[in-house]
Formats: structure tokens, C-alpha cells, sequence
């Protein structure tokens, strides 16, 4: 019975939100993982991170459609800055982006 409405929770939610509506509004992990990256963010620690290149950005808005958060990644792009909460580094912009304009890179800052 708890599996059926775990299931039709997760089902609801993704029919009325959108998709990954579980990730969005349900993930217990997400909290730590927003906690980590602002301490991250603090102490300066090298991480697996996001840099973008606005210069080589044609807005073409691929990265937007392969985004499985829903991001604004286009915009994140554009100011140059990809820091965003709910970022997973799933790394589907930087696949899918066809002028290299988002790279992984592991660094501080
Ligand atoms: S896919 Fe690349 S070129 Fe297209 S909007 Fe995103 S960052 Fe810009
Ligand atoms: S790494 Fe994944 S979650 Fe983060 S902006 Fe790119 S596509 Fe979206």
C-alpha cells in the first residue's frame, strides 16, 4: 500500500509539475547537497564545477531542453556564471552544447 502511494505521489507530482518534480520538491538528499556546495562556495575547496564561456554562446537554447532540472541554463551562460542550487552536474549541457560554451572543470572558486 505504501509503494502505491509513494508511486502515485511521484506520478502526480510529475504530471502536474513537470518532470523530475520528485527531484525538485521531494528529494531529502537535496538539502545536504545545497549545504555542501555553499560550504563549498565558503571555504573555497576545489570541486567539480561548471565555467562557462558566454563569448562562444549563440542562445540557441539546447542546453535549456536538455537541462533534467528545468534550469535557465542559456541565462546562466550568458552571465557567465553557472552556479546554480539545483545543479546535479549532470553534465548534459556541456554533451550537448554545440560551441563548447560550458565546460567541467575541477577547481577552487
Ligand atoms: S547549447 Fe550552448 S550555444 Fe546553445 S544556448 Fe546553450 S550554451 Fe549557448
Ligand atoms: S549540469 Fe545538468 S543539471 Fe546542471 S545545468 Fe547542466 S544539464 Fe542542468
Amino acid at each position: 500500500m505504501i509503494y502505491y502511494i509513494v508511486v502515485l505521489l511521484f506520478l502526480g507530482l510529475s504530471v502536474a509539475i513537470g518532470r523530475r518534480a520528485g527531484c525538485h520538491y521531494l528529494c531529502w538528499m537535496a538539502p545536504f547537497m545545497i549545504l555542501g556546495r555553499k560550504l563549498r562556495n565558503l571555504t573555497r575547496w576545489p570541486a567539480l564545477h561548471l565555467v562557462a564561456m558566454p563569448e562562444r554562446c549563440t542562445q540557441c537554447g539546447r542546453c535549456v531542453a536538455t537541462c533534467p532540472m528545468s534550469l535557465p541554463v542559456s541565462d546562466l551562460v550568458q552571465r557567465g556564471d553557472m552556479e546554480h542550487d539545483e545543479c546535479i552536474l549532470c553534465g548534459n549541457c556541456v554533451d550537448t552544447c554545440p560551441h563548447d560554451s560550458i565546460r567541467y572543470r575541477f577547481s577552487s572558486g
